[in-house]
């Protein structure tokens, strides 16, 4: 702590407000769906909570913001019990704060593996609702939000109602477990039809396709979210049983071939300047995907290197969201309230 740096005593009752403030807007988010604050504004109140703790970590309690992955169980919700953990993903800014990422991570990797080379799963972000599917045999059992990352909410009888997430898998040998994780979403393209129908229904249209997903999954009666366009992609893996894989990508493999819907984006490279191009490509190109994205996800696509790098409580070691700089748009549509 530099000699400039105000004492933790002075930043407390900032600090206090601020998480306070965090979690209230969490809660609008995650559960009611809701947003206060444009996901701008929310990221600069979250990043000053992290530079607070920074600069005076004896401030860090186990329920900070910071510390949690944000998302509680909803009452309305029977609870389930993630078989594996759920986590967020550390977020990044700029190119600058990411290559800082990409050369600590090389430099971690090059003690626990001294001369592996990372291969990068570069992935869109895509702006929707987390979501875990638990296979058995072959069969969809259960589906469940990713909640606070421990517990997630029962949504199995809507998630049955998305025509892209298969009830039964394709194939012979299939694991007697899996966890599915993946991202639920609007496609663009069905969006501004979604809020039409809901502006003729008399209801207030969704702020965002992401809130749209959101409040359409979450539903107490599945017949509504079976109106609504919802699509998947799948994204991660949790917990397994009889299946035998080395990395994320070859992992989607098979998932494709079972089945499951794959992104048609994610990329594998080999260099941070690949990577590079894959952000400027798709940052240019953003309105033409066939989804909303809010930024890039960068992987270690080995799983023996994820298992070695690890998690913090709250976010992956072998991972990172860039972000791309917030859109004018998101801004204009705070003041709607949002109907689910
Ligand atoms: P996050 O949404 O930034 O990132 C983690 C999530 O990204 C994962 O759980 C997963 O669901 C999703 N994801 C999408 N594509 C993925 C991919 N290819 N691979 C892996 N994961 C992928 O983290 P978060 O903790 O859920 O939420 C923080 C975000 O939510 C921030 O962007 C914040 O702005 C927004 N938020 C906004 C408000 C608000 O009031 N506006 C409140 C809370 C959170």
């Amino acid at each position: 702590v530099s000699t400039d740096t105000p004492p933790a005593g002075d930043l407390r009752e900032e600090y206090d407000a601020l998480a306070d403030q965090v979690r209230r807007y969490r809660f609008a988010y995650y559960n009611e769906d809701s947003p206060l604050v444009s996901d701008a504004e929310f990221d600069r109140l979250y990043r000053r909570l992290e530079e607070i703790e920074a600069l005076h970590p004896e401030l860090v309690t186990n329920d900070s913001p910071t510390q949690e992955v944000g998302g509680e169980v909803s009452a309305a919700f029977a609870p389930v019990e993630h078989l594996q953990r759920m986590y967020s993903l550390e977020d990044v800014f700029s190119l600058d704060e990411l290559e800082a990422w990409v050369r600590k991570t090389e430099g971690s990797v090059a003690n626990i593996a001294p001369g592996a080379r990372i291969k990068w799963l570069t992935e869109l972000k895509i702006d929707g609702l987390a979501v875990n599917l638990l296979y058995r045999n072959g069969e969809l059992v259960r589906a469940a939000t990713r909640g606070d990352g421990t517990t997630g909410e029962d949504i199995t009888h809507n998630v049955l109602t998305i025509a892209s997430i298969p009830r039964t898998l394709k194939g012979e040998n299939l694991p007697a477990e899996m966890e599915i994780r993946g991202e639920v979403f609007i496609p663009s393209k069905d969006f501004a039809h979604l809020n039409e129908t809901m502006v003729e229904a008399g209801k207030a249209p969704f702020a965002n396709p992401r809130n749209a997903a959101a409040g359409s999954l979450r539903q107490k009666d599945p017949e509504v979210t079976a109106r609504r366009p919802l699509s998947m992609y799948v994204h991660g893996i949790g917990a397994r049983e009889g299946l035998d894989v080395a990395s994320q990508s070859e992992t989607y493999d098979l998932l494709q071939q079972w089945g499951l819907p794959t992104s048609p984006y994610y990329k594998v490279l080999d260099t941070y300047e690949e990577v590079l191009k894959y952000i400027a490509e798709n940052g240019e190109h953003r309105h033409d995907l066939s989804h909303e994205i809010d930024g890039i996800v960068i992987k270690v696509d080995d799983f023996a290197l994820q298992r070695a790098l690890g998690n913090t409580s709250r976010v992956p070691r072998w991972s990172v969201a860039y972000k791309y700089p917030p859109e004018e748009v998101n801004t204009k549509l705070l003041d709607i309230r949002v109907n689910v």
